[in-house]
């Protein structure tokens, strides 16, 4: 039970904390936890404590904790070297935006470092097309969006308790209500340039975009030629039981977006555009000091490696039913359940009550979720969970309901 990887550590969680306490800029509501070795779907704190991790960093490690095959691409390519600036070429950037391609929709993709820098990216391509096509500049995006911490993003985000106190905000986006067609329609001018949304809203609650809007929505934008943004940053990369969030509603967007498990663990981020918007972006317009680094590549190439060889979308979606079939068991039985939803490994379940303090006593019983939303429980076990895992995680939810 104790933690196997005590070497190096020479501080106790109070001392830990005292040192972030004083050093660290108190922007999180951290929980009491020191984590120090993960390895697949466990984890250790600093006390020695395991943990099965069904929340793992907002779906970052997606293929489990140290993925063998991530770690050992990362740890050759160290070798070799670690930074390449982007005036020159390196030889593994070209290859992931290809895998990503090749996975998603024809078009290319620019690099960054993280999710709302993706989102960032998009933004300014659909003002640089809408601009060029006719002064045009609104966003609609919509209401419960999560997007991301830079003003333009928090901005698109739309949410008051993630604005509040930082007026003035950028011009331009536009709300809408989630899953309603004709809020979209109403949010519609002639200064509309694109339409950004989550195709299953994670912070927001587990909302799973209607097929028939989806297919509505791409249909609006090719009428009145928007672009058709998906933020795919916690969609992405097999969470669904599909490579991306998209390709469960049959048609594709024009802009898509990726971070979170793109990297195994590691910070990168993506933005991928189809084929009619993929040269909008000219030299000198955008770019990202760090973005596509030989290293960050590396992860990334091998997490796509990792879900094809180790067949882990039928994996996920093998597992999704079971997680489902299991929590609805659980709602017969539990009436503070209201609902549970999602698509693949991407799970709420919504409570009549807060679940703040279910997501603390499941953490003393070595179980991590999370609680977004106030009373939807976030449940996002990496990939590769297996059975017994779901057994034991839905076990402790039964026990501390
Ligand atoms: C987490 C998240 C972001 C922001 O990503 P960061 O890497 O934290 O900037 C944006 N959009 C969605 C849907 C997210 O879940």
């Amino acid at each position: 039970m104790s933690c196997p990887y005590r070497k190096g550590i020479d501080m106790n969680t109070k001392e830990v904390i005292a040192q972030y306490d004083k050093f660290v800029m108190k922007t999180y509501g951290r929980i009491p936890c020191v984590i120090v070795k993960g390895k697949g779907l466990k984890v250790w704190d600093l006390d020695g404590k395991e943990y099965l991790d069904f929340f793992p960093g907002w779906a970052v490690s997606g293929l489990g904790h140290c993925h063998p095959k991530v770690a050992s691409a990362v740890r050759n390519y160290l070798k070799k070297i670690i930074h390449v600036p982007n005036n020159y070429y390196n030889m593994l950037q070209g290859k992931l935006a290809e895998k990503i391609i090749e996975n998603s929709f024809e078009g290319k993709v620019f690099f960054c470092n993280s999710g709302a820098e993706a989102n960032e990216g998009a933004i300014k391509l659909a003002r640089s097309y809408g601009n060029s096509t006719g002064g045009r500049y609104e966003i609609i995006t919509m209401e419960n969006a999560f997007h991301g911490r830079t003003l333009a993003t928090i901005t698109a985000t739309g949410q008051q308790k993630y604005l509040q106190g930082f007026e003035p905000l950028p011009a331009g986006f536009k709300k809408a209500a989630f899953n309603n067609i004709k809020a979209v329609e109403n949010a519609i001018t002639d200064k509309t340039a694109a339409i950004m949304i989550e195709p299953i809203q994670g912070e927001g609650g587990i909302n799973v975009a209607g097929d028939d809007y989806i297919k509505q929505l791409r249909e609006l934008c090719d009428k009145k030629d928007l672009i058709l943004i998906f933020d795919e940053v916690q969609t992405g990369i097999g969470r669904t039981g599909k490579m991306f969030g998209f390709q469960h509603y049959g048609i594709a967007p024009d802009v898509m977006t990726l971070a979170k498990s793109l990297g195994g663990g590691l910070p990168i981020g993506a933005m991928a555009a189809g084929k009619k918007f993929a040269d909008i972006l000219k030299p000198g317009m955008h770019a990202s000091t760090f973005g596509g680094s030989p290293i960050v590549c590396s992860a990334a190439l091998a997490v796509f490696e990792a879900i094809q060889k180790e067949k882990l979308l039928p994996n996920t979606v093998r597992m999704g039913k079971y997680l489902v079939e299991k929590l609805e068991e659980l709602k017969k039985k539990k009436s503070i359940i209201k609902e549970v939803r999602g698509k693949g490994l991407m799970i709420g379940v919504e409570l009549t009550i807060p679940g703040k303090e279910i997501v603390e006593k499941c953490l003393q019983e070595g179980l991590m979720i999370n609680c977004t939303h106030d009373k939807v429980l976030r449940i996002m076990p990496g990939m590769i969970v297996t059975k017994k895992q779901i057994d034991k995680a839905v076990g402790i939810l039964n026990k501390v309901m």
